[in-house]
């Protein structure tokens, strides 16, 4: 609960305790030495990077991943000064000076980018933190076979200016067995890749491969480090990856907690008479006499209007439904349940309350959208706070 007055119309809470239960878990399936690099693109998946990285900081986690400078630059503002900072993504040519000089390291996926970054590097009398990402199958970012003709002659020009921290790919679609082949192609190809450095005496500190799914499809190929995403924060990368570890356990219980909570409160209590409709357009009759609740949180905040007539709020403890069309900046729940509702009280839009719990992927089916994509789409301006 609440205890203080919201600030925003709305606050997102995130659990110590539930953040360090997974981080535990995960612990549990990585192999001893493996590190772990959190993943904290689309701002730490909604939960907001600059609360985020300190506290798991506090749980023990030294190594962050983003996506874009951008992230890095924000990560790098509220990190500790030996936790290590790596880019997968994005970085425009003028944001490369920044990117060096704070040992930040980033990956290689095309050779513009590395004989450019190297040459900096070279005049800024700095090494380059590279991590050169091998396209293996995904057909997305990577550098192919013959790109490496290109990358040769670069990393012996500019030798001293740079450390191979890493290499590794991305492999697609390890949440579901059907790219089993696939990925055991992918593995294949990036064992001779790697050959190919080592060939050239080029020996990388680490190898790394696994998202969360392909590190508990497939622990084998967890080589010096897995990026974990999504299951940090609570969630499983699929359904079938839940199904395939819980079918060999005896307890059933989904062992992630969930990080995030999304409250809001009471704005204000009203009666509406059978037969009136209920905001916007006629989607919503009143087919008896209701008591309604109007909630300060919309489509504005991040709340779908997908889930018009559809999503679940909790007061009290109690499921409630939401009713008509979700507008910009409210919603509105039928309260006809409950007794003396009082404007204020907390109304729970993703998260526990008294027992009773909403989840992203109760959230998600609703409005038919991957749990990545609604925790994402939380928008960066509600207020974020930790709770124990
Ligand atoms: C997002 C991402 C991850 C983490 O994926 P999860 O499924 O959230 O664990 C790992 N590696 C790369 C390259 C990514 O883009």
């Amino acid at each position: 609960m609440t205890d203080s007055p919201l600030h925003t119309p709305s606050e997102i809470e995130l659990s110590i305790s539930a953040m360090q239960h997974n981080l535990h878990f995960i612990k549990k399936f990585v192999k001893k030495n493996v590190k772990i690099s959190s993943v904290i693109k689309g701002n730490a998946y909604g939960h907001g990077i600059e609360i985020y990285v300190p506290a798991a900081e506090q749980c023990g986690i030294d190594h962050f991943a983003v996506f874009s400078v951008d992230e890095a630059i924000r990560s790098a503002k509220v990190k500790r000064q030996e936790t290590e900072l790596m880019i997968m993504g994005w970085i425009p040519e003028n944001e490369m000076p920044w990117v060096l000089q704070n040992n930040v390291q980033f990956w290689i996926f095309e050779t513009g980018r590395l004989s450019y970054s190297l040459e900096m590097a070279k005049q800024l009398g700095v090494k380059a933190q590279i991590h050169i990402e091998m396209e293996t199958g995904m057909n997305r970012t990577g550098l192919s076979h013959a790109d490496l003709e290109e990358v040769w002659p670069l990393l012996e020009k500019y030798r001293d200016s740079f450390s191979l921290v890493g290499v590794c790919t991305h492999l697609a679609g390890a949440e579901s067995i059907a790219n089993h082949v696939r990925i055991q192609r992918q593995i294949k190809r990036f064992r001779v890749m790697v050959n190919l450095f080592r060939a050239r005496s080029y020996e990388p500190d680490m190898l790394h491969v696994s998202s969360s799914a392909a590190t508990i499809a497939y622990p084998a190929f967890q080589f010096d480090m897995v990026r974990i995403g999504i299951l940090q924060y609570g969630y499983w990368p699929s359904r079938e990856t839940f199904i395939h570890y819980i079918s060999r356990r005896k307890n059933k219980k989904d062992p992630l907690h969930h990080i995030i909570s999304w409250r809001s409160c009471v704005m204000a209590v009203k009666q509406v008479k059978q037969g009136e409709f209920v905001s916007y357009g006629t989607t919503y009759l009143a087919t008896e006499d209701k008591t309604i609740a109007i909630i300060p949180t919309g489509y504005a905040h991040g709340y779908s209007r997908s889930l018009s007539n559809s999503g679940r709020v909790l007061i009290r403890g109690q499921r409630l439904s939401v009713i008509g069309m979700i507008n910009m900046n409210m919603l509105i729940a039928d309260i006809s349940s409950l007794e003396d509702v009082k404007v204020g009280e907390v109304v729970t839009l993703i998260g526990d309350q008294e027992g009773a719990s909403i989840s992203v992927s109760s959230f998600t089916e609703l409005s038919d959208q991957l749990n990545y994509e609604l925790l994402t789409r939380l928008p960066t301006g509600i207020n974020r706070r930790l709770t124990t």
